[in-house]
Formats: C-alpha cells, structure tokens, sequence
C-alpha cells in the first residue's frame, strides 16, 4: 500500500523530521573515543521517550532479524553498515560509525541515517565513503519531485555511487514512510530512469544510499541483525526522509544546525 498524506499532514510531517534529525545530531556530538554504543542506545531511548515518540524498532520483528531489535538505534561500525545492533563495544580513534534512527510521532514516522568518523584520525577512505553517500543522497533528492518516477530516483542515486567508484549492493534500499516505517514503493539504490510509481504530493520517502569500500557482498553478523561487508572493509549509510510536495521536495530530517 502507498500512502499520501494530506496537506494536513505533510505539516505535521516536520515534527518527527525535526526530531530524528535532533537526535541524530545529539547522539554524533556525543560519540568519541571511549564512548560505549550501549550509551548510544541509552541516550536515544531516553530522547524519543522524553519527546512522547514511538521507537520503530524496539519490537520490530522483520524476516531479515532474528527476533524484536530490542533497541532504540541502530549503530553500525567500521565493516557494519546496516542494523547494527547495539553492543558493548568501545569506540576507537578513527571508528567510522553510521547511526540510523526512526521515530514515529503523532503517527508519522521518520527514519534518517549518518555516519561520521569518531577521534582524530580522519581515514581519507571513510571520509570517501560518506562523502559518496551523503552525495548519492542529495542526487536522488535533486530529481525527487511530483511526475518523476521512482526508477529516475534510483538511477540518480545508483548513478552518483558508481561515479564515486563503488559497486551497488540492491538488497536494502529506500522506502515509504508514513503510519509505519517501511512501505511501499520501494526505492532501489540503482535502476532505470522512467519505471516504476510516479511521485506525487503527499508521499514521504526515506532514500537510502549505503556503500562498502571493496565488495557488494553483505554477511550477517553472528548477532542475527547487523550487516557487514564480506571483506571487512568500511562502509557508510545515510539517509534522509523527504515528503514530496507540489513544488519538489522538502527533506523533514535535516539537521538544524550544520556539525
Ligand atoms: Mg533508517
Ligand atoms: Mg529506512
């Protein structure tokens, strides 16, 4: 089912947007050497409750986890790049770590994704690797507007990845956002331009580009749910949630202020 909200709504639709992008900011201005991801964890959970939010994640349950997540954030480190379930690992100097988050408030959901490298070191190939990520994002929203469809949106985000000099891994890519977390359409990280649903006002997607240095192979962890890349080599992951409108579209998970 695709979901369009109404004008209504799509205001409304800031409010969780607003804060994913908070709390994303808070926990990255937080995150150094010696920090805990349980900590991470913690100080998610304690932000959406205090907001009156919803956690997605807590019970959620998909084919591809085993069992409840169980936890508020997902944290990704280094060779993670998806679901990374929150341990008891201490960040290191030059640890790159993606944090993806999404919250549901007054029954919309937004869901958004960073990575940064934690300390003083500041690999060049992480930063290379975030950097193609938040790019392939921005690509896909340039072309996110109403009549576009969304094969122009994963060939412009698949696009701007091989550009960077990375393969594209398509098992996980972007999605409907609305009541739930994900819903159709889903929106591939390649494809062909001029397929699939036509935007319309009153969608919200979340895009999701993720990259690994040297394979397109995932392996699950031992843990069940967090993804890695089959060499062990770096990855990065963002994401924003974007609510189509009449005149484009208007990314609800930047941050307010620039890190
Ligand atoms: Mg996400
Ligand atoms: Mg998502």
């Amino acid at each position: 089912m695709i979901e369009i909200l109404s004008p209504t709504q799509l205001v409304r639709a800031r409010e969780p947007g607003a804060l994913v992008a908070d709390i994303l900011q808070t926990l990255r201005s937080r995150s150094a050497v010696g920090t805990n991801l349980l900590d991470i964890d913690r100080w998610a959970k304690a932000m959406i409750l205090e907001a009156g939010a919803v956690s997605c994640y807590v019970d959620y349950a998909p084919s591809f986890g085993r069992g409840p997540f169980g936890h508020y954030i997902c944290t990704s480190v280094n060779d993670a790049v998806l679901h990374g379930l929150p341990r008891d690992l201490v960040l290191a100097d030059g640890d790159l770590v993606s944090l993806d988050l999404a919250v549901s408030l007054g029954g919309i959901v937004a869901d958004s994704a960073i990575s940064f490298v934690v300390g003083d070191s500041q690999p060049a190939e992480s930063l290379a690797l975030i950097d193609a990520t938040e790019r392939a994002l921005a690509a896909g929203i340039a072309v996110a507007s109403p009549g576009a469809r969304i094969g122009d949106l994963s060939h412009a985000i698949g696009s701007s990845l091989r550009a960077s000099g990375y393969s594209v891994n398509t098992q996980f890519g972007g999605h409907g956002v609305g009541s739930t977390m994900h819903q159709d359409p889903h929106v591939a990280n390649a494809g062909r331009p001029g397929r699939g649903y036509t935007l319309r006002p009153g969608l919200l997607l979340a895009l999701e580009p993720w990259v690994m240095a040297d394979t397109d192979e995932l392996v699950t962890d031992a843990d069940g749910w967090t993804l890695k890349s089959a060499t062990g080599c770096r990855t990065a992951h963002s994401e924003h949630t974007i609510a189509i409108t009449e005149h484009g579209a208007e990314v609800l998970t930047l941050p307010r202020v620039a890190n």
